[in-house]
């Protein structure tokens, strides 16, 4: 879609091109609207390099990947990232022996990490995301050549991932689901199957979202910037 500007949320992607930046989005993401510590509750601390919050209070150091399904992933944020696209947007059901021949993880590994998504997935129209909830769009694969000796073989793809934060702002559910484009009646599904009418969703300003207004509760909030995944 030319000259459609996104917002960052989950964006895998060209600000991403390694797990690094993985983790200092994740980190963004779960203390954007502060820190809230896990296990007194305070909410003072400083955030430290390596993307850890220091509790004042407790002196609790929490990492950025904990409470999510990216903790203490061996494989490297990115990959996690890549493989949690790949579930969600594939038609047909991905084997841990394709996931970890693709992404080059032990089949093991893969399939380990796999249940953790699924698990974290399960719950859908039975169990909409109702607290906090971050819709975004981004493309996969936006680069398609120049890029030497990675399998990935996503092909270019639109996308539209709904992350439901808890009441600390920790991230609890993780949907995508892939779209033709970034029209409203494109978008409408993954509200209608994953997001509960009583969430509070928070988007980006593209005009999209503006027909959903009628039936959620959405607060458009960031600006517009373009993002595509780089995992293709
Ligand atoms: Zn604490």
């Amino acid at each position: 879609m030319e000259g459609f500007k996104g917002q960052s949320i989950l964006n895998f992607i060209k600000e991403l091109p390694d797990d690094e930046s993985c983790k200092a989005y994740l980190a963004k993401i779960k203390w954007k609207d502060g820190f809230t510590c896990m296990k007194c509750g305070h909410t003072k601390g400083c955030e430290k390099s390596g993307y850890t919050y220091h509790c004042y209070s407790c002196n609790h150091v929490e990492s950025d990947t904990a409470n999510t399904l990216f903790h203490k992933v061996k494989f490297g944020l990115q990959k996690a990232f890549c493989v949690v696209f790949k579930m969600s947007t594939s038609s047909k059901s991905v084997s841990s022996i394709q996931m970890g021949k693709r992404f080059n993880i032990r089949q093991g590994t893969a399939w380990y990490f796999m249940q953790k998504v699924r698990k974290a997935m399960k719950s859908n129209q039975k169990y909409p995301l109702s607290t906090l909830i971050h819709v975004d769009e981004f493309t996969v694969g936006g680069k398609e050549e120049g890029k030497q000796g990675r399998s990935y073989d996503f092909k270019k793809k639109k996308a539209v991932i709904a992350v439901e934060l808890s009441e600390k702002h920790q991230v609890k559910r993780v949907y995508v689901k892939s779209i033709e484009d970034y029209s409203a009646k494109s978008l409408t599904p993954i509200f209608e199957q994953h997001i509960s009418d009583t969430a509070t969703v928070v988007t980006d300003k593209w005009r999209g979202y503006q027909p959903l207004k009628q039936k959620y509760n959405i607060e458009q909030k960031f600006s517009n910037q373009g993002h595509t995944c780089s995992c293709e």
